[in-house]
């Protein structure tokens, strides 16, 4: 078998983004234009800003996560990439967002508010709101039946430790939620993060009638000792909004591609959508710049790749990855030819590696390709990451772009604070030109990265992570 060789501006693009720096010397074959003026990042940080801070939060479903799919619709025809086009999926309900008040009413009349932010999809109480004593339980089914007695109106803490993992997180809450409303509970509150943030009540697109909010974890020092006092009460309002009338709705995913020479498709995706509440430019309007600018850069050496180049800016992924999952449903018949997709959706600091998330295969074929330039592979990652999950599941080879997260979770992820201030224009450019080198080394190998799986072997690779598979109500094929 012959390999086709890497061109010689993916190398020097490759080597130059691998040693740190931020615009790589034009080596280039001769007729090729340089990149050096363009690789300012300007590209990318203009789409970061337009999504971020001109339109803001994007909820899957709301018009401004539609706004955001047009103009990225435009965007990518402005690009010449072919084929631009949008694919609508249902929404069963658009969540749009919750104002939420969570007051401490000691007897002696000292209130006290605490920070706190409603779940998604988590549900609101009356404009009055509700006010109750406090009982603690964990977030424990077994548990929350036991104590069922002294739940019921009752407003429930659930203090940490509880799961670490989002998976196993949501799994837990989807339990503990039916449990608590078997028992007659009037909401839920859980021990916070530093700053209080939005996470998901439920993953599958269905609203969820128990109101549920985090604190923030400096206030619950103020629960705490109410609690121990003996006379802990909460009056608890949650004001949900949803788009109207029945609010049901729809939202998009963009397409836009570069055509290859062969029938296959390597795909390269991040997400348009957002929590309620956060501009969202590190999750994911970063990504979304990351992948533009790889296919701006593609589109500037004029590549022809051997394997279709495609795009694809999802909806839904903050949703439960309703937008990736509508995708894989209606690209059935062309899975057997998506020889990988590859999701860029942690944040915007450099690429430091890429992550096969438990294909070893793909990992020891893309290694020796990208030997030469030094890029890391690992495979460590949980294959049912993020949108990656409906296509590992379907047994295509998912890559993840590995970033440094420390910073994006304890700061910005789903907070109002993740806005584009401190987000490096050069490292999203380094960012885009790492990823188009890697998408075109792995759309020209003659080889593929890796075969798609049966549904034995597909078993085996999401086993370890089965809480995952249930909570995504997803059916191994
Ligand atoms: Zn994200």
């Amino acid at each position: 078998m012959t390999i086709r060789s890497t061109p010689a501006w993916v190398l020097t693009l490759l080597a130059a983004v691998a040693c740190g720096t931020s615009a790589p010397s034009p080596v280039a074959p001769a007729a090729a234009p340089s990149l050096t003026p363009t690789l300012d990042g300007a590209y990318p940080m203009a789409i970061v800003k337009w999504l971020a801070a001109d339109i803001g939060p994007r909820v899957t479903g709301s018009a401004a996560c539609e706004r955001a799919a047009a103009a990225m619709d435009d965007r990518f025809r402005a690009l010449g990439l072919a084929h631009v086009h949008r694919e609508t999926f249902d929404v069963k309900s658009v969540w749009e967002g919750a104002t939420t008040e969570v007051v401490l009413v000691p007897r002696d009349g000292s209130a006290r508010a605490l920070r706190a932010v409603s779940l998604s999809r988590a549900g609101g109480t009356s404009a009055s709101g509700v006010e109750a004593p406090i009982v603690t339980v964990p977030l424990d089914p077994a548990r929350i039946a036991l104590a069922a007695a002294s739940l019921r109106g009752a407003i429930v803490y659930a203090a940490r430790p509880y799961p670490a993992t989002f998976g196993e997180l949501h799994d837990a809450l989807k339990r503990a939620s039916r449990a608590l409303r078997d028992a007659g509970a009037a909401a839920l509150l859980l021990g916070g993060a530093p700053e209080p943030k939005v996470i998901m009540m439920t993953s599958d697109g269905h609203d969820e009638p128990l109101p549920a909010m985090m604190l923030a974890r400096d206030d619950e020092g103020l629960l705490a000792r109410a609690i121990e006092a003996g006379d802990a009460r909460a009056r608890v309002r949650v004001d949900v909004s949803r788009a109207a009338p029945g609010h049901g709705g729809h939202a998009s995913n963009v397409i836009g591609e570069i055509p290859g020479t062969t029938r296959e498709i390597v795909l390269v995706h991040a997400h348009l959508d957002t929590v309620y509440g956060s501009p969202g430019a590190r999750d994911d309007a970063a990504g979304v710049a990351i992948v533009a600018e790889a296919m701006r850069i593609l589109r500037t050496r004029g590549e022809t790749p051997r394997r279709t180049i495609r795009a694809v800016l999802f909806s839904g992924e903050e949703d439960g990855y309703l937008g990736s999952r509508a995708y894989v449903v209606a690209h059935e018949r062309e899975l057997d030819d998506i020889t990988t997709t590859l999701e860029i959706d942690s944040g915007a600091e450099a690429i430091t590696a890429f992550d096969t998330t438990g294909r070893a295969d793909a990992a020891s074929a893309l290694a020796r390709w990208l030997a030469p330039s030094g890029v890391r592979v690992v495979s460590d990652g949980n294959p049912l990451h993020s949108d990656n999950a409906f296509f590992m599941l379907a047994g295509i080879v998912g890559l993840d772009a590995v970033q440094d997260t420390s910073a994006y979770f304890r700061t910005y992820h789903h907070r109002p604070s993740d806005t584009h201030d401190g987000i490096g224009p050069k490292t999203l450019a380094a960012n885009g030109a790492l990823v188009a080198s890697v998408l075109v080394t792995i759309a020209n190998r003659d080889a593929r990265i890796g075969p798609r799986l049966g549904p034995s072997e597909i078993r085996a690779l999401v086993a370890p992570y089965g809480a995952d598979v249930s909570n995504l109500g997803a059916e191994i094929p």
